[in-house]
């Protein structure tokens, strides 16, 4: 390679952007008439340079796309996240709005009952299943003519329903042991207008 030529090649890159100096750029271009292999390097360099060029929007283009998909599945997700928490959210609320019903208590809705089983005697409320009870309560002990304690009244009043999803009737009892001498137990259960009333005596 002539020493004009290896520095021609030095320049290709300034010459090709257009960076030289209006002396040199004559110097280069004369050489590249008259040296079919630098103008053939020249070429080369020229086409590589134009695929660079061309290369880089389809690039940038490329990675425009990816961006919008990434855009569109993260909204889709943020989507799926918010439908998920809508519904929970209905559902919870329509729990807290089923099970937050209260409903008065009837004497149909509610059965007593008495029964001994291993030493205890019991007074048993049943209430429909479906249904959850609340009350409020009182106990006092009876007194018999000689003034002792001989049993205990127990009176539950403010009985209120609220829904629930057990699928069986619940009972709630209360026991007493029958060896305690005070095993007479009484229970009055106020309910509005009526009164229902059982003991362990009957
Ligand atoms: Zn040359």
């Amino acid at each position: 390679m002539k020493r004009e030529c290896s520095i021609v090649r030095d320049l290709l890159p300034l010459y090709f952007e257009n960076m030289l100096s209006e002396d040199t750029a004559a110097f280069v271009k004369e050489h590249l008439e008259n040296c079919s292999d630098c103008a053939a390097e020249f070429e080369c360099f020229k086409s590589g340079k134009q695929i660079d060029k061309a290369e880089t929007p389809q690039r940038r283009n490329d990675a425009n796309v990816i961006r919008a998909v990434k855009k569109k599945i993260a909204k889709k997700i943020f989507k799926m996240v918010a439908a998920v928490c809508l519904v929970f959210i209905v559902l919870f609320s329509a729990i807290m709005f089923y099970t937050s019903i209260s409903y008065s208590v009837t004497k149909d809705n509610i059965s007593l009952s008495t029964k001994a089983d291993g030493g205890y005697t019991y007074i048993i409320l049943e209430t429909e299943a479906g249904k959850s009870l609340s009350f409020d309560s009182k106990t006092e002990d009876i007194l018999n003519e000689q003034n002792e304690v001989c049993g205990q009244r127990i009176t539950l009043y403010n009985l209120q329903y609220h829904n629930n999803f057990s699928q069986n009737a619940n009972s709630t009892s209360w026991g007493i042991p029958l060896s305690d001498k005070k095993q007479y137990m009484e229970m009055i259960v106020e309910l509005g207008n009526d009164t229902l009333q059982i003991t362990t005596a009957e």
